[in-house]
């Protein structure tokens, strides 16, 4: 390849067929409106504040979650949850989370959701893992058979205001060779610092098992380093602070480390050691957007860390909450940085170097799926030129 090969910005239906990896989810977070109003009428669940009309109740949750507070964002999932407590409601959801995520062109999916918000209508816990198991299974088969192919795996999630992170962990523990790759913590982290749950990392750890935490999204360095260094978590739920141990200006203190290729850029002994150490960073760009943790896409924190060449990946945190999806997101940062196919594939390779499946699957779903997937989609430009021009056909693609 020459530099003149116009392996430039993708169309936005190139972003949608390009092969994607997802590693921030939330099940709870994803549902179609059209889902929530007719699970609610199923199940009796009178509290929606729009229980006709889809779109008025998606625009519900898109303003809710747009008022700039974490703790307002997490009040919309009252409402999901509250429609996820039998076991038909998590085997439809999971299934329409893989089908939507497949149809968006994700191959590979980590979908996290917190068991213990499932058990009000008298199912145990066990029941609410396995339910959303059949859903997943259930969403990757008719994803296969409308021609698409994905393979989702659950993260269970424990509740960071709450006492049941070890009960959690040792949930995921049991149902590891069945569906669940890893564990998660979540929920508003002012106040609840991740080390109120170290038993239940230190019994994954003893098991051998993975875990990420959500850390650095609102709160800053100090749980990030308690995410990694008291926690020893895999991986960060957002991590986006991280930012503020990186001066653009070159002017950080002593024992900052200067990157040599960006010259004036200078990082502090955490954000190196989180580069250094290629600690994946969960990145969610329009979710910080709305809960205040980033003013602008162009501010966003991940052009630098890509520039940096720290392990950024792209999330969607809450499709529903955030009227987002994989694609958007690529969207919105091909937009905003000029991102090319091969910046794509970075963020993906990233994103399945990172994920909680064995080192052989994810270098199978890299060099069998990801990389022949955008090497096709980088040839595309050498057929256009080919293409009849004659009006009775547009097919170029
Ligand atoms: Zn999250």
């Amino acid at each position: 390849m020459t530099s003149e090969t116009p392996n430039t910005v993708p169309t936005p239906e190139q972003i949608r067929r390009a092969p994607k990896a997802l590693l921030h989810d939330h099940l709870d977070g994803g549902l179609r409106p059209a889902t929530i109003i007719e699970l609610a009428r199923e199940t009796g669940y009178s509290g929606l504040p729009e229980s006709d009309d889809a779109d008025r109740l998606n625009a519900w949750f898109r303003e809710s979650a747009d008022s700039g507070s974490l703790e307002r964002y997490l009040e919309t999932f009252a409402h999901t949850c509250a429609v996820m407590q039998t076991r038909d409601a998590l085997v439809r959801v999971a299934a329409e989370c893989a089908e939507d995520l497949a149809a968006d062109g994700v191959v590979y999916a980590e979908v996290r959701y917190a068991p213990e918000q499932h058990l009000e209508r008298g199912l145990t816990l066990e029941q609410v893992v396995e339910a959303v198991n059949e859903g997943f299974r259930l969403g990757e088969r008719r994803a296969r058979a409308a021609g698409n192919r994905i393979r989702v795996g659950a993260l269970l999630t424990a509740m960071r205001h709450a006492a049941r992170a070890l009960e959690i962990a040792e949930l995921a523990n049991g149902y590891r060779d069945q569906g669940v790759v890893g564990f998660d913590i979540a929920g508003a982290e002012a106040g609840y610092p991740p080390t109120r749950h170290l038993d239940a990392f230190e019994f994954l750890k003893r098991e051998n098992n993975h875990f990420t935490i959500h850390a650095g999204e609102a709160f800053g360095l100090p749980s990030i380093w308690q995410a990694l260094q008291w926690c020893g978590a895999d991986r960060l739920g957002h991590g986006v602070r991280i930012i503020d141990d990186i001066d653009p200006g070159g002017a950080a203190g002593a024992g900052a480390v200067s990157d040599a290729k960006s010259g004036e850029v200078r990082l502090g002994r955490l954000a190196a050691y989180v580069r250094d150490k290629r600690v994946p960073l969960e990145l969610c760009p329009s979710s910080n957007l709305q809960t205040g943790a980033a003013a602008s896409y162009a501010e966003h924190p991940i052009g630098l860390l890509r520039r940096l060449n720290f392990r950024a990946t792209v999330n969607t945190d809450n499709r529903l909450m955030s009227g987002t999806s994989m694609s958007a997101e690529f969207g919105h940062l091909v937009r905003t940085f000029g991102y090319t196919l091969d910046d794509m594939q970075w963020f993906t390779v990233n994103a399945m170097k990172s994920a909680f499946i064995p080192f052989d699957e994810r270098l199978a779903m890299i060099n069998e799926v990801i990389k022949p997937g955008y090497a096709e989609l980088k040839a595309e430009w050498l057929f256009h030129a080919a293409a009849p021009d004659n009006g009775l056909t547009s097919a170029s693609g």
